[in-house]
């Protein structure tokens, strides 16, 4: 059984833990999970992931239980069919799709999940950031899979519903993405659910006095299907070889314009880099990298999420992943066999 130390790390350390002892057929011990977070210990949001987990692989679980430091997980067989987990909270359903679509993958099952709960949270890739950036790299990966929103939730309401439809597809092979290709164009999209007044416009007006986007590339979208209030504005870059999704979040305290400044100081700094991929997407890359047995891409500099779960990685596969700066922000990440 792997041993792994989670005090360094995040959900995101466990969820890759998960997902690569569900590929690998290797059991680990995981203690201090989250140790030095504020609340620290599994709490609902990763119960959730470690439960799809077991499903998904028919594996045996000791220690899953809310704020326990330790985590047991023995995997089984993977098997496709049908699933339905309802977080119950606004935790975030994308979290969990990504702890259990490689096992999936590697397993070339059919398989439709069904997850209620948060589809647009911060600190977790939106349903929308799937959608746009992160599946279509995984089809050129040779993933047949699509996503679907169904509902939209926010935080703390929740509610939201997405619908992932995976078939049986190759192995993964390797990806490379050194640059993002020609620029095709950029948007911008408030999404508002039951938000008073002009935010939505106010937003965008703050988007467009730091970001060149023509006025028919803005847009103002009503969520679908969400019980409770949310705000998310998302600019969008979309490259030849990529499409990046920035997002910030609408909150209680912070002013429209604040709101707006942020995710365009986000898409700038991508833009000023000049590299492939965004330091999100950079962390989620890896993973599915590792498992093709290579690949490499260009990104900002590497945030902690990537270094911790590049080590991660490391442990469970026999692959090696180096991060070498080229220049002011800009940096190639090789994984290699
Ligand atoms: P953790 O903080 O350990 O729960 O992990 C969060 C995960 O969500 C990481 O894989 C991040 O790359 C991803 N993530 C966080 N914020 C965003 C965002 N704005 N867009 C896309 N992915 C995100």
């Amino acid at each position: 059984m792997l041993e792994i130390n989670g005090k360094e790390g995040g959900g995101q350390l466990l969820r890759t833990a998960l997902a690569l002892s569900l590929c690998t057929g290797e059991a680990f011990r995981m203690e201090h999970i989250r140790a030095k977070r504020p609340r620290p210990g599994l709490m609902r949001q990763h119960l959730t992931a470690v439960q799809a987990a077991r499903d998904v692989g028919n594996a045996t679980v000791a220690g899953a239980e809310p704020g326990s430091l330790t985590l047991e997980f023995t995997p089984g067989a993977v098997r496709g069919g049908d699933y339905h987990w309802p977080i119950g909270t606004a935790g975030s359903t994308t979290l969990v799709v990504q702890t259990v679509l490689p096992a999936l993958w590697m397993a070339r099952v059919d398989a439709r999940l069904l997850l209620e709960g948060g589809t647009h949270n911060p600190l977790a890739p939106s349903a929308d950031f799937m959608v746009d950036s992160f599946l279509p790299l995984m089809r050129r990966m040779g993933l047949q899979a699509h996503l679907r929103l169904e509902r939209h939730g926010f935080y703390p309401a929740g509610g939201g519903a997405v619908l992932m439809d995976i078939s049986a597809s190759k192995a993964p092979v390797p990806l490379h993405v050194p640059e993002r290709g020609e620029a095709i164009g950029m948007s911008v999209t408030a999404l508002m659910s039951s938000v008073p007044g002009r935010v939505g416009e106010r937003e965008l007006d703050a988007v467009r006095r730091r970001l060149p986007i023509a006025d028919e590339h803005r847009h103002i979208r009503q969520a679908i299907g969400s019980p409770g209030p949310g705000n998310a504005l998302m600019v969008r870059v979309q490259c030849s070889e990529v499409t990046e999704l920035f997002t910030a979040f609408g909150e209680r305290g912070v002013t429209a314009e604040r709101v707006g400044e942020r995710v365009s100081e986000e898409a700038r700094a991508y833009l000023a880099s000049g590299a492939a991929v965004g330091p999100y997407l950079a962390d989620q890359l890896l993973l599915p990298l590792a498992l093709a047995g290579g690949g490499n891409f260009t990104t900002q500099a590497p945030t902690e999420h990537s270094r911790t779960n590049a080590a991660l990685i490391e442990k469970f596969l026999p692959v090696q992943i180096d991060f070498d700066e080229l220049g002011e922000d800009l940096w190639a990440v090789t994984v290699s066999a």
